[in-house]
């Protein structure tokens, strides 16, 4: 395809161009079955196959242990912030956060409206430029979890090694770094991650729970919001994004194509390594945002002299085919996006317009 934009956004993000593809030839007639998936029941044959294959294509990719329920839900990783809080903050325990930048900082928010919340440790102090050593973090008496933010997707930090909690379960929000890397999903009680950056496309939220965490809330919780509700019925209590599952089979099937976690990673490291290479080496021309031990490899933020120059950046690269690199409104400066689905090709292109750019205007 001759146009298809270099796409840095944030999320919703790239999806990779054959997965498209395939859902273009699949959309009218799914199978065989003479109507389009999106047309069918989610309690017929054909729509189930699909919802069990992507839960087990998600248990191999991200080897998933026994013991774990895996959840398609909906509202987004926004309504996890008040789903963990809503189902397993009991009175009497103290909902423990890492305040490591925005989306930190809006989970805290929204666990302060259903109980006691401490901040563990936090970067506030050095405006979330680092991810907190293992050894800072101060669990309070009668923790009932560890929330992490294991990709900071608007500050650009991500942790390279999650801390051992002990008996304390750790939940994760991987929203934005959720398959980019292998993962140990026993150290978690909990991960959750909203579908539009790695996975798919928005509309889906994965969580995986630790069963014994599924028990039942202790105040009063919408059947909708207590994970108990999704887990008996294996995701099929009411209607699912029915659509949304079947594009993020698609997507799964890719990665594994491209050999699962291990394989997808290496590239990963690949295109950031180019684009940290590329900032490092501009004579400060561009200033990477984030400590450098704790970068991330899905979201590279960076600055320039000005604000003038920043805009300018924006605006020719937008020119020049390039997508989604203002950074977030939130914190200003640049960030380029590049999760899985973004080829290694567009990150070549994109390391030639900046070192292009910093010639021109250095
Ligand atoms: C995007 C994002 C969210 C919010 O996801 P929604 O699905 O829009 O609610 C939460 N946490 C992180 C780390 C994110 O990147």
């Amino acid at each position: 395809m001759a146009n298809r934009a270099y796409n840095f956004n944030a999320g919703p993000a790239a999806l990779p161009l054959e997965v498209l593809e395939q859902a273009q030839a699949e959309i009218v007639e799914f199978e065989g079955s003479g109507m389009s998936l999106m047309e069918m029941s989610h309690r017929g044959a054909i729509y189930e196959g699909v919802h069990r294959e992507t839960e087990d294509l998600l248990r191999e990719l991200l080897n998933i242990p026994d013991g774990y329920k895996v959840l398609f839900l909906q509202g987004g990783a926004s309504t996890q912030f008040a789903m963990v809080p809503m189902n397993l903050l009991k009175p009497g325990t103290v909902g423990a956060y890492v305040a490591t930048g925005s989306w930190a900082t809006k989970a805290i928010e929204e666990a302060k409206l259903f109980g006691e919340t401490a901040v563990a440790a936090s970067s506030e102090a050095d405006q979330y430029k680092r991810i907190p050593q293992a050894s800072e973090i101060a669990l309070p008496d009668q923790a009932a979890y560890l929330h992490l933010t294991s990709n900071e997707t608007i500050e650009g930090t991500q942790w390279q090694s999650y801390p051992d909690t002990g008996d304390v379960p750790l939940i994760g929000d991987l929203s934005s770094d959720i398959l980019s890397r292998p993962l140990n999903v026993s150290q978690f009680g909990l991960i959750y991650a909203g579908a539009q950056k790695n996975l798919g496309p928005s509309g889906v939220t994965i969580a995986i729970i630790r069963e014994d965490l599924i028990g039942k809330p202790a105040g009063a919780v919408p059947t909708m919001l207590r994970y108990a509700t999704h887990a008996k019925a294996d995701s099929l209590y009411n209607t699912p994004p029915t659509f949304a599952i079947y594009l993020v089979n698609r997507v799964l099937k890719w990665v594994k194509a491209q050999g699962g976690a291990a394989g997808v990673e290496r590239v990963n490291l690949e295109k950031a390594g180019l684009l940290y290479t590329a900032i490092d080496g501009s004579d400060g021309f561009y200033r990477g945002f984030a400590d450098k031990d704790s970068r991330s490899n899905m979201n590279v933020t960076f600055r320039l002299a000005s604000e003038e120059l920043e805009k300018l950046f924006a605006k020719e690269s937008e020119a020049q085919g390039f997508s989604g690199l203002k950074g977030h409104r939130s914190v200003g400066g640049l960030r380029a996006s590049i999760y899985n689905a973004v080829p290694l090709d567009s990150v070549r292109a994109l390391v030639e317009f900046m070192n292009d750019f910093a010639r021109r205007h250095g």
